[in-house]
C-alpha cells in the first residue's frame, strides 16, 4: 500500500470498464480499486462523473479484493447505458460533487406505461444518490409506486394495480441542472407517461436484465457488439464482420432481449421486424416494407436489424408453393447480398426451427454465425428469478435457489410470469383492504405489501 502522501493525486483519468456483480446493480455506486481512488483523493460514497460519449454519475465504493491494483470501473448496465459505453470502453473518471436539487421530475423510460406518482416512495429511494438529467434509473428494494397494469388484469382485479416490480425511470428535469441529489426538501414530481420530446430513450434493455446467459452475451459481443462499436478495427484487419447472425432456440428463452440488449448495450438502433407480421397481403408489399427497414437501418447505423421468426418469411424455397413467399426469400438474399461492411449494420435473425429455412441464408457472408440459445439450467433459472423479482418486495419465507430448483424445463418467459403471477397472489391477498373507488393505494397499504412463499405456491399451481 504505497503511502498516500506519496501518491500524485489525478483530477481525472480514463479507467476501462467492467461490469458490477448483479447484487449491485442499480443502486448508484460504481466500484473503483483502492488504488484508483486514492489517486482521486476520494472517499467512500464520493460522487464521481464518469465521461464516455455521455456524461452519468455515481457513488464511488470500494471493489472486491480481485479487483485491487487493476484500473477498472464497475458500473451496472443502466450505469453504462447512460455513459454510453460497453463493458471493454474506456471512460474518464473525474471528482464531482452534487447540489441539493429544488426540483426533480421522473417519467417512465418505456412507452405504454402509465404511473401514478407517489412521490413520497421515489424520495424515499433515490434519496442521496447523485442525478443528472437524461440519465436512466431503475426503482428497487422497497419502491411502490402505482402503476397501470394492461386492462384484463386490472379487470380481473377490479382495481387500481400497481408495480411490484423493477420499473425504469428517467430523469426528466431536474433544478438547478448539472449532478444533484434529492434531499428532504426536494420537490419530486412523476410525470404520467413516457415523454418522447427527449428523442429516443435508450438504456431500456441491458445485458443485467439477461439471465443465465453469459457465455451467449459474450459471443455475441464478440460478433456483433465488436465490430459495430469498432468497424476501424476489421478494416484495419482486412477481414469483413458478420452480416448475420442466427439465434436459434425454443420461444421465451431471451432472443428478442438478448438482441435488444445487444443493441443498447452497442449503441446501435434497433429494427424489429416480426416474421409473420411482415407478409402482407398486396402484391410486393411485404418485400418493399422489408427494403425500407434495411434502408432506414443503414441512414442511422450503426444499426442491427432483428427479425423475429425468421422462418416465417424465408422458409425452404423448394417447400414452399406460393409465388410471394419465394420472391420475399429472394429479396432477403438481395438486401444481405448488398450489405456492406462500412454500412456499420448486423441482422440478428431468430427461429425455432433451423432446419426450415432457406438453405441460401445460411452460406458464407449471409448468417454465417449461429448461437443456440438454450432452456436454462439451474443456475440460469436462479438468475433469471433474482432478475424479475428486482424490486420486489419478498418475503422473508421465499427462497430463490428453491424455487430455482422446482422450475425445471421453465424458460425465461415462463419464470418472468411466475414471478408476475405471485405478485398478482400478492395484492389478491390484500384485496380486502382496499377502498377500490380511490384511484391510489394508501401508502401504509402499500409497505405492508410483500410477495410471499405461499404466494410462489399458488403462482405455480396455475
Ligand atoms: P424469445 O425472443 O426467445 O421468444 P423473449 O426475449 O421475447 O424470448 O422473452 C420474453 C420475455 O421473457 C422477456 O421479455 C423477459 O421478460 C423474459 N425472459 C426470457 N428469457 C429471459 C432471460 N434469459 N433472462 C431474463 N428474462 C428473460
Amino acid at each position: 500500500m504505497p503511502d498516500t502522501d506519496t501518491i500524485d493525486r489525478v483530477t481525472s483519468r480514463k479507467v476501462q470498464v467492467a461490469s458490477l456483480p448483479p447484487a449491485d446493480s442499480g443502486r448508484g455506486f460504481a466500484r473503483l480499486p483502492d488504488n484508483l481512488m486514492d489517486e482521486f483523493g476520494l472517499s467512500e460514497g464520493d460522487v464521481i462523473e464518469i465521461i464516455g460519449r455521455r456524461t452519468t454519475v455515481a457513488r464511488a465504493i470500494r471493489p472486491y479484493g480481485e479487483d485491487e491494483g487493476i484500473d477498472i470501473i464497475r458500473l451496472d448496465g443502466l450505469q453504462r447505458a447512460n455513459a454510453g459505453v460497453g463493458s471493454g470502453d474506456f471512460v474518464e473518471v473525474r471528482k464531482s460533487e452534487s447540489k441539493v436539487a429544488t426540483r426533480v421530475v421522473f417519467a417512465p423510460a418505456q412507452p405504454n406505461v402509465r404511473l401514478q406518482g407517489s412521490s413520497d416512495a421515489l424520495k424515499r429511494t433515490f434519496s442521496g444518490r447523485p442525478l443528472v438529467e437524461g440519465d436512466t434509473v431503475a426503482t428497487t428494494g422497497h419502491q411502490r409506486i402505482n402503476a397501470d397494469m394492461p386492462d384484463n388484469i386490472r379487470q380481473m382485479l377490479n382495481a387500481p394495480a400497481f408495480a411490484l416490480q423493477e420499473l425504469r425511470l428517467v430523469v426528466a428535469q431536474t433544478v438547478p441542472k448539472g449532478i444533484v441529489h434529492i434531499d428532504a426538501k426536494t420537490t419530486v414530481e412523476l410525470l404520467p407517461e413516457y415523454d418522447a420530446s427527449g428523442g429516443e430513450r435508450r438504456a431500456d434493455v441491458t445485458y443485467d436484465d439477461l439471465g443465465g446467459m453469459r457465455d451467449t452475451i459474450d459471443a455475441l459481443r464478440e460478433m456483433v457488439e465488436l465490430p459495430l462499436r469498432h468497424p476501424e478495427l476489421f478494416q484495419r484487419l482486412g477481414v469483413d464482420p458478420p452480416k448475420g447472425v442466427l439465434l436459434h432456440g425454443p420461444p421465451g428463452t431471451g432472443k428478442t432481449l438478448l438482441a435488444r440488449a445487444v443493441a443498447n448495450e452497442s449503441a446501435a438502433k434497433f429494427f424489429h421486424i416480426a416474421g409473420p407480421e411482415i407478409m402482407g397481403s398486396a402484391y410486393g408489399e411485404s418485400e418493399r416494407r422489408l427494403r425500407e427497414v434495411f434502408e432506414q437501418a443503414h441512414e442511422s447505423a450503426p444499426s442491427i436489424i432483428f427479425i423475429d421468426e425468421i422462418d416465417s418469411i424465408a422458409p425452404k424455397r423448394s417447400q414452399v408453393t406460393g409465388e410471394a413467399e419465394k420472391r420475399l426469400v429472394a429479396q432477403l438474399l438481395t438486401l444481405l447480398d448488398g450489405m456492406e461492411p462500412r454500412q456499420n449494420t448486423v441482422v440478428i435473425a431468430a427461429t425455432n426451427r433451423p432446419e426450415a429455412i432457406d438453405e441460401a441464408l445460411r452460406r458464407p457472408g449471409r448468417f454465417d454465425r449461429e448461437i443456440v440459445v438454450g432452456v436454462p439450467d439451474e443456475p440460469g433459472r436462479r438468475e433469471v428469478l433474482g432478475i424479475h423479482t428486482r424490486g420486489m418486495p419478498l418475503g422473508s419465507d421465499v427462497n430463490l435457489d428453491d424455487l430455482a430448483r422446482r422450475t425445471y424445463g421453465f424458460v425465461g418467459a415462463d419464470l418472468a410470469a411466475l414471478t408476475r403471477e405471485a405478485a398478482l397472489e400478492a395484492v389478491r391477498r390484500i384485496m380486502p383492504q382496499l377502498n377500490l373507488a380511490e384511484d391510489t393505494i394508501p401508502t401504509e397499504v402499500l409497505d405492508a405489501l410483500s410477495v410471499e412463499l405461499r404466494d410462489f405456491e399458488n403462482a405455480l399451481k396455475r
